[in-house]
């Protein structure tokens, strides 16, 4: 194995460890723990534990992190399984920490016996209040210095289920002066009887993450443990456990930044509530930010990992825009997504002078030639938007009004000739007349107009429900403000309206550009048309 040109400080670590002869090959391990669904964050994490070991041709296994009983489900572990998958990654090998508990229980005995670890008897609550403070040390458990025989038996006992919930825990003897907390005789096991989604009720002890883990990444031949900025001041315990249990050689702890966007929440407490309150449809809502959301939303997996590829892995928090996520969406669709027409409020336009139907010719992509046209029907019978109609229109005003041009795109220049309106003065149809020599493909009309709408033809249009969404949370009002205060309860718009029927004939799922409007996704609801909005057309972010 060589070393690659290093992209960032990872890399760096690793070429240094390949050179110094430390490590042969690289292996890493994405570590979720399924207590919930996966969410965009964990994408930039598959980056780097699936991408690092890819760069290197090494391995990245799929290690589910289930010390946790009360949390964890069956449920979210399929749910990891598949969202990893539809971003693109293959693990080695699916691993469970429960898969090593009885190894883990082991190096515990080791522990006792070499005098690094003692039973106490302290209620959870005392052992927080002699943790000390940032600034004072804490105080040493009165069991401390109890007798490996003695620790080695109630440890015994622990796990044979002599003690109830919470009465007895099995510590680690560091140093209650540390300045790091951590260090400060950490609970490596408690009791806990709780059903296990893998071991059932095998065990009624379980260990501490921060105990088991380094213990977890030692078994499975972990080389660089990659994990987020807020375990760098466990890595001081995650390399006494190693040491303290002889692992040769020891996988070594990379911290790097969590991802976080704006107008958006990740964490899964926040995003839990959103679902339990009503305030989304599910986990998979199109505004969430999991990744079975992002895929119900019709973004492509490719534009995640280009935008984590783009923000780059370094060492520092920050808060990336959504606008850049946004833009990074948009770039992948604007290539790949096929053209189409839709309109938001249909507006009815009798365009007097024409008659029968004919099949106007549209590209498909108008980038993208060999990908050919589509046929899109055109009659006497149209809809525009309401919003491309004005009455009374402002100076300059490019759309369709009284007794203006404008063009229908791919099609004819019409004229408006008529306006008809309600008795309250709504307009509810146009009469127009188009000009026969106009035709997109064939223009000899000399006339020059400076708008072009979309438009879907009358007679053969279908109804369509249009979805729009904004940002789960809005911007921020002041510091430190709290989500439940930024909610936008209004992120989902919804519109009736008219599409050519080439979507509805399309697969289902398929994005697309609709004209003038944005990058919807097409689906079917109970046999009905539905476009989803993935992205606006509008590129908000400031490069
Ligand atoms: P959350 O705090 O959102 O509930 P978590 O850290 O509890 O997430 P885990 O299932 O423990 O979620 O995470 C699996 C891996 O993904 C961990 O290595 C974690 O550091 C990483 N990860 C979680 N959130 C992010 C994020 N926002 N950016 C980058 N990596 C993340
Ligand atoms: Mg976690």
């Amino acid at each position: 194995m060589k070393p690659i040109e290093a992209t960032n400080f990872i890399e760096q670590i690793i070429n240094d460890d390949i050179e110094s002869g430390k490590i042969s090959a690289v292996q890493t391990r994405f570590p979720p723990e399924p207590n919930g669904y996966l969410h965009i964050g964990h994408i930039k994490s598959m980056l780097v534990n699936f991408g690092t070991a890819k760069k290197y041709d090494g391995k990245c296994n799929l290690f589910f992190d289930d010390t946790n009983p009360s949390k964890e489900k069956t449920e979210f572990v399929d749910a990891i399984r598949k969202d990893i998958e539809w971003v693109g990654y293959h693990w080695a090998k699916e691993v469970y920490a429960s898969d090593f508990f009885p190894v883990i229980y082991e190096y515990a005995e080791k522990l006792i016996m070499d005098g690094k670890a003692f039973v106490c008897d302290l209620s959870p609550e005392e052992i927080s209040a002699t943790r000390g403070t940032l600034t004072e040390a804490g105080k040493e458990s009165p069991y401390r210095n109890r007798s490996v025989e003695e620790n080695l038996q109630l440890f015994r006992e622990m796990k044979e289920g002599k003690y109830p919930d919470g009465s007895k825990c099995l510590r680690a003897k560091i140093d209650m002066a540390s300045p790091n907390m951590n260090m400060r005789d950490p609970v490596i096991y408690r009791i806990l009887r709780c059903t296990h989604h893998r071991t059932g009720d095998a065990w009624c002890i379980y260990p501490m993450y921060d105990y088991a883990h380094p213990i977890c990444d030692y078994l499975q031949g972990v080389t660089h443990s990659l994990c987020t900025l807020e375990f760098e001041d466990h890595r001081p315990l995650y390399d006494w456990v190693g040491i303290q249990l002889g692992f040769a050689p020891k996988p070594r702890q990379i911290e790097f930044a969590r991802l976080a966007v704006t107008n958006t929440v990740m964490s899964k407490r926040y995003l839990k509530k959103l679902v339990e309150e009503g305030h989304m449809h599910g986990w998979d809502d199109p505004r969430m930010p999991t990744v079975t959301g992002l895929r119900n939303r019709g973004v492509p997996p490719e534009a995640l990992l280009d935008f984590c590829t783009k923000i780059g892995i370094v060492k520092a928090n920050s808060e990336c825009q959504l606008a850049y996520l946004e833009a990074c969406i948009r770039d992948n669709l604007n290539e790949n997504a096929e053209r189409a027409m839709a309109v938001l409020d249909p507006l009815k336009v009798t365009i007097t002078n024409y008659t029968g139907e004919e099949l106007l010719e549209s590209a498909i992509h108008p980038l993208k030639p060999e990908l050919g046209t589509r046929k899109v029907a055109f009659s006497s019978e149209v809809y525009i938007d309401r919003a491309d109609f004005a009455l009374v229109p402002p100076p300059k005003y490019q759309r369709l009004k009284p007794d203006g041009y404008v063009r229908l795109k791919g099609a004819y220049i019409i004229h408006c000739d008529e306006v008809i309106t309600d008795e309250n003065g709504n307009v509810t149809e146009l009469k127009c007349s188009y000009v026969p020599e106009s035709r997109s493909s064939n223009d000899t009309s000399g006339i020059k107009v400076k708008g072009t709408i979309q438009w879907v033809d009358g007679k053969t249009g279908v109804d369509v429900e249009i979805r729009k969404y904004a940002p789960l949370l809005k911007d921020a009002e002041y510091a430190g403000q709290d989500f439940t205060e930024r909610m936008n309860l209004d992120s989902e718009k919804i519109f009736f309206g008219k599409a050519e029927p080439y979507l509805a004939e399309s697969e289902e799922n398929k994005a697309f550009q609709l004209m003038r409007i944005g990058y919807y996704k097409k689906c079917t609801e109970n046999g009905k048309l539905v476009l989803s909005e993935i992205v606006s057309l509008k590129d908000n972010f400031n490069k």
